[in-house]
């Protein structure tokens, strides 16, 4: 075996392509798919060895598996974090970095502007196992001090949030968090590992959907948890046991997937900056969220938190409510409609029927999510056409 660790000079652009390579017998170029659920030993001690903790050997995919192994390294070298444990799904990322923290009593300090099934895990799920759970606006500094005047054991939020973008503050909501004994998780499926940092602004944990961008072509389920080596060893305690491992050809599609993630974010945001700037200076958009657009309420903390770009979502609010939007989306012809994100295809969505429908009338008011809100996942086709596309759609309101 011939190991490729990352060196600590490395640049982003050449964790992305080669930190965790770890190379066969037959010096292949790319990453080899192990796709095995089980491994073999040598000899029976060997076995008896490894499982007493005296051998480093594979022992079952559920534990561990070197195509597994070389997503986990790839991802942990681009994030800055000491270690990543892969996942299933985006899901069972943020349901096991909950897991390994909460008991019974303990209380949890969450962004009631969070992904739907997120909501329900924290909202509904741990509190049937005793868990307080307190939700509060995410923009709103003071509702998150007072949330965490009092010991809390976990906060989780993600910024900009799903799907109008509200930013958190990572490092002041970090120290308050810290203060209150907390551990702060931060899903950053939406700002992706090419625009924040979570680590470094103060959070303890990261969670993705590597469903999103990491894959960014449709094609695989995947999630991962980043932190401490010792934070980390608790995630994979949790997962051999319980078992929501990756599929080693899932993290062989991821794996590849990080080496193109910096070149297709940055040219996806740029597309997305152009949509949000055209969507903007149209007479029947009421309203236009980016955050890098002048009219974003948080200009600063995007400058402080989004290094190189505003992402890949953009929303729209138009004033004809859901029969409009209806419409609107209809007439598109080369946005799909879907509620998936972070696609090379542009995808566009309508967050109060779909995504955001369980949450209730009242919860999308709090939310600030309208009858007319669309959400606009922006991919990586020539943006004239994605304009022309609007362009013809807006027409026909
Ligand atoms: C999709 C998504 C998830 C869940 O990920 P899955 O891979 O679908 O399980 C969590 N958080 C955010 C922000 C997401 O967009």
């Amino acid at each position: 075996m011939n190991d490729d660790s990352a060196q600590p000079d490395w640049h982003t652009a050449t964790r992305a392509v080669r930190a965790g390579l770890t190379r066969s017998q037959f010096d292949e170029t790319s990453e080899a798919l192990y796709l095995t659920s089980g491994y073999v030993f040598p000899s029976a001690q060997a076995a008896a060895d490894t499982f007493a903790g005296e051998l480093d050997h594979d022992v079952y995919s559920r534990y561990t598996n070197p195509t597994v192994r070389m997503f986990e390294e790839r991802l942990a070298a681009l994030e800055g974090a000491q270690a990543c444990a892969a996942t299933a799904s985006g899901m069972s990322a943020v349901f096991a970095s909950l897991a390994v923290l909460l008991e019974s009593g303990d209380r949890v300090v969450a962004s009631r502007s969070m992904f739907g099934a997120i909501i329900y895990v924290v909202n509904e799920f741990f509190p049937k196992w005793g868990v307080e759970t307190v939700l509060v606006d995410p923009t709103d500094l003071d509702a998150w001090a007072e949330a965490l005047s009092v010991p809390t054991k976990a906060v989780l939020f993600e910024t900009p949030s799903n799907p109008l973008l509200a930013m958190v503050d990572i490092e002041e909501v970090s120290a308050l968090a810290h203060a209150a004994g907390a551990t702060v998780v931060v899903d950053n499926v939406f700002a992706t590992p090419v625009f924040s940092k979570p680590l470094e602004q103060g959070a303890d944990v990261v969670v993705y959907s590597a469903t999103k961008h990491i894959d960014g072509q449709g094609r695989v389920l995947g999630g991962a948890v980043l932190g401490t080596k010792d934070y980390v060893a608790q995630i994979v305690t949790l997962l051999r046991n319980l078992g929501p491992s990756l599929s080693p050809f899932n993290a062989w599609v991821l794996l590849k997937g990080l080496e193109t993630l910096d070149l297709r974010v940055r040219r996806m945001a740029e597309n997305a900056e152009t949509v949000a700037r055209f969507l903007e200076s149209h007479p029947k958009v009421a309203t236009t969220i980016y955050p890098t657009l002048d009219s974003f309420p948080q200009r600063e903390l995007v400058a402080q938190q989004l290094t190189g770009g505003g992402g890949t979502v953009v929303a729209v609010k138009l004033d004809g409510g859901q029969e409009e939007a209806f419409r609107f989306m209809d007439a598109l012809e080369v946005f799909d409609i879907s509620n998936n994100l972070g696609d090379a295809k542009s995808l566009v969505t309508h967050p109060a029927t779909t995504t955001h429908r369980r949450i209730g009338a009242e919860g999308r008011a709090a939310a600030g999510i309208t009858d007319g809100t669309v959400r606009f996942s922006i991919g990586l086709e020539d943006s004239r056409d994605l304009l022309a596309d609007l362009e013809q759609a807006l027409a026909r309101l």
